[in-house]
């Protein structure tokens, strides 16, 4: 069978596989911890069902806009200016399938053959895959954990070329959890002012799972912000991974381009998904502060059952809900005769011998390091960190 040689440019999301992976033990009766998948485990907040059981009722069936219902837009326009102090018009925002939706349509109407996208490293798995899927050329920049992983203005301006059209980056960032400061990001858009032509992709998808303070935005800075595009959706900060709705927000002329992506690609996100967004976006915050909370308090617990695991070190995440430690120091050990050669190898026997899953670093440009996620209740944080110290001290 012959089939498109599209498909050998991009690979399966590590996260989803290792989840599958997991549900494939589960099913043949094993106790599996899962630590590998980025979502929240908390339910979506009432008032938001309630919205979205009305608008069923109320028979929102047909199809919406392609860019999203209007009033769903100004209600994203609201949120931006409320949270974010960032002026943004209806016509300015394109409602998607979930924020990878966002992030394929913008990188499709950005990115042509031979373009050269920057991406910092660690970076969330998809970003590649996509601009990979529109025949950019993809040149990441290694960062570092000595820089809490945050690319430094000399680093960008160094990876920059002539071909340089995009950057993507994550902040919070997943898989890292570091955040960008005001002052960081500040540095970058004095690079990127003596390069007019490249875009900016700022994914803010975890905006609300900050530990340290407000969220701060590359688009606040006027004379960058008709080439930024701000991704961000309701998937972590609501817990509504499921229902699949992000937006992005940008200049006219890219929210044209992406409606016009989207509008061939899925005819625009689903209706019911949308009235129930117009609730998570307008209401109060309580729900989603009362969820940070508690993922904050697993993270300083994550932090310290980190510490009691030998030769593993790692930087304390600021927001998102993933830490992602250095583990290349159990590279070369083995375990019945095996050779754990790298984090692949790792996350794989974590998997199929202590029942914990983790995902590895490869999956985000960062060998060294595997994910691990503290999106699950603290009794199976606990277990599952056992788990992985019990599964470690087996290799010698
Ligand atoms: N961006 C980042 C950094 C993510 O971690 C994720 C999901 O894991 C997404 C985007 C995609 O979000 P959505 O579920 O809204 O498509």
């Amino acid at each position: 069978m012959q089939l498109s040689s599209l498909l050998l440019r991009f690979a399966e999301p590590e996260t989803l596989k290792m989840a599958k992976l997991g549900r494939e033990l589960t099913v043949k009766g094993i106790d599996i911890i899962g630590l590998s998948l980025g979502e929240p485990d908390f339910d979506t907040p009432q008032h938001i069902k309630d919205a979205a059981k009305t608008a069923i009722d109320e028979n929102w069936s047909h199809y919406p806009p392609v860019a999203g219902y209007l009033d769903v837009r100004e209600a994203v326009c609201n949120k931006l200016k409320r949270d974010n102090d960032l002026d943004y018009t209806p016509d300015q925002i394109v409602i998607g399938t979930g924020a990878k939706q966002n992030i394929a349509n913008t990188v499709l109407s950005i990115v042509d053959e031979g373009d050269e996208v920057i991406i910092p490293t660690p970076y969330w798995v998809s970003y590649s895959a996509i601009a990979g899927l529109a025949k950019g050329k993809v040149k990441f920049v290694n960062t570092t954990p000595e820089n809490k992983y945050k690319i430094t203005p000399e680093e960008l301006e160094s990876a920059i070329t002539y071909k340089t059209k995009l950057f993507i980056f994550s902040s919070p960032c997943n898989p890292t959890g570091v955040i960008y400061t005001k002052e960081e990001l500040k540095a970058l858009a004095d690079v990127f002012d003596k390069f007019p032509r490249i875009f900016i992709i700022s994914d803010e998808i975890y905006e609300y799972i900050n530990f340290v303070g407000k969220h701060e935005s590359i688009a606040q800075f006027e004379s960058l912000k008709s080439r930024v595009i701000i991704i961000n959706g309701l998937s972590k900060g609501f817990a509504m991974t499921g229902w699949r709705l992000g937006y992005s927000a940008s200049s006219t002329e890219i929210a044209k381009a992406c409606e016009k992506v989207q509008g061939q690609f899925t005819s625009g996100a689903n209706a019911v998904t949308q009235r129930a967004a117009i609730a998570a976006l307008n209401s109060s915050l309580k729900p989603t502060n009362e969820m940070v909370k508690q993922f904050k308090i697993r993270k300083q617990i994550v932090m310290k059952l980190l510490k009691d695991i030998p030769l593993i070190s790692c930087i304390e995440p600021d927001g998102a809900f993933y830490v992602f430690p250095e583990v290349d120091k159990y590279f070369g050990k083995k375990y019945n005769g095996d050779v754990i050669k790298d984090a692949d190898d790792l996350c794989m026997y974590l998997l199929n011998e202590a029942h914990v899953s983790t995902v590895t670093g490869s999956a985000f440009g960062e060998p060294k390091c595997i994910r691990i996620s503290f999106a699950n209740s603290m009794e199976n944080i606990e277990e599952g960190f056992k788990r992985i110290k019990q599964g470690l001290s087996k290799l010698t």
